[in-house]
């Protein structure tokens, strides 16, 4: 008899152990999760590992990593990402590139006033974006993103700025930039430069620059986020040819806001994941927003492609509501558990953080439970 409850003690003792609550479902990671982060700076290897093997046990996937256009930079940090267990994708500006002797000036886009995003960008000086209608600009990022995509450490291509400027910024950016965007101006609409004019009259017989509001012409519309899409799936085609994946920071929608403030339909993109920015705050909306962006991405790409839903998180949460720069919103940490919970519960195959740099201790925790949580069983 004493044996038997020697035996159901035992068995007790084994069940609560804290190791063996480790493995027990409820701790398991249920969501997949990503984080934009730019660097390498002047950070050693030393410093990169610590870093990312602490991203890693946070519960982080994979990365989104912005360090320029040099491909040797992207092998040493993707050796550090992929030791450390990370999936290591390259996230470099697509439309918008600075000055740089392989780009000429002509190739840049043009606004309905007549002006260069090379030396008149709109609203911000960094606001230098490229056509698509030239031949050399895709030529160019095809070689770009080629050697890029040839370092044997980089799991993925990620685009960005792979858009028109914002013809209508979002509304919480309008106090900051003193505008009222209620309809689309001249000056933040593009691209008017002879190639695109001339190109969109032989397919449509229309003279834009005749037109006294272009922005009633549905087809102008369209054959400009044809220039996109064309871009886009030319870039996949080659880097899908490399063995590797492909995939891009999108607007929210695409119908209720990428397609109209910057001109991405990008349900028609060739791409592997999509990583739509869903930072409410830039929208004057709440979590639940999130959920329905979420929801109308993944019914727009009919569940083929995986969504992840990326949150904006907000530096400093105690400053929250007197801090007027936009910038300076985004998600509390009481705000993250209901976020990810919406993405999830809506279609999102996992999320991706903007950026992990920005998160505060309380932000670790909430996000630390909310990605144990099982979101299908609720
Ligand atoms: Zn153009």
């Amino acid at each position: 008899m004493h044996k038997f409850f020697l035996i159901i003690l035992i068995l007790l003792c084994i069940t609560c152990s804290p190791n063996k609550q480790k493995d027990t479902f409820g701790d398991k990671k249920m969501v997949t999760c990503y984080a934009w982060l730019s660097g390498p700076g002047n950070a050693s290897d030393m410093d990169l590992k610590e870093s990312f093997d602490d991203l890693k046990l946070k519960g982080i996937d994979g990365l989104m990593f912005n360090g320029g256009q040099d491909p040797a930079t992207y092998s040493r940090v993707g050796k550090i990402a992929k030791k450390a267990g990370l999936e290591f994708h390259t996230w470099i500006p697509t439309m918008r590139q600075g000055n740089n002797p392989a780009l000429k000036k002509e190739w840049y886009a043009v606004n309905g006033l007549g002006e260069s995003a090379y030396d008149k960008p709109a609203y911000v000086d960094y606001y230098q974006f490229l056509c698509p209608s030239h031949e050399e600009v895709y030529l160019f990022l095809e070689t770009m993103y080629g050697k890029v995509a040839d370092v044997p450490e980089v799991d993925g291509i990620h685009l960005d700025y792979i858009r028109f400027p914002d013809v209508i910024l979002a509304e919480g950016l309008w106090e900051k930039y003193g505008l009222v965007m209620d309809r689309e101006y001249p000056q933040f609409d593009y691209c008017y430069c002879d190639l695109c004019v001339g190109n969109f009259k032989k397919i449509s017989g229309i003279d834009i620059k005749a037109v006294e509001d272009p922005s009633r012409i549905e087809e102008w519309k369209q054959f400009r986020y044809d220039l996109i899409t064309n871009l886009v799936n030319r870039l996949a085609e080659n880097v899908h040819s490399k063995g590797k994946l492909i995939n891009a920071a999108v607007f929210p929608g695409p119908n209720s806001v990428a397609k109209k403030i910057v001109r991405q339909e990008w349900d028609k993109w060739n791409l592997d994941a999509f990583y739509p920015m869903n930072y409410n705050d830039f929208y004057l909306k709440g979590t639940d927003w999130i959920g329905e962006v979420c929801r109308e991405a993944v019914t727009a790409l009919e569940n083929k492609k995986p969504v992840y839903s990326g949150l904006f998180i907000c530096p400093n949460p105690e400053r929250k509501t007197d801090e007027p720069d936009p910038e300076n919103h985004g998600l509390t940490p009481e705000e993250l558990e209901p976020a990810i919970r919406a993405s999830i519960e809506n279609g999102a195959a996992g999320i991706c953080l903007f950026t992990p740099r920005r998160m505060t201790e309380a932000h670790w925790k909430a996000f630390d439970k909310a990605i144990r949580t099982d979101y299908s069983k609720r």
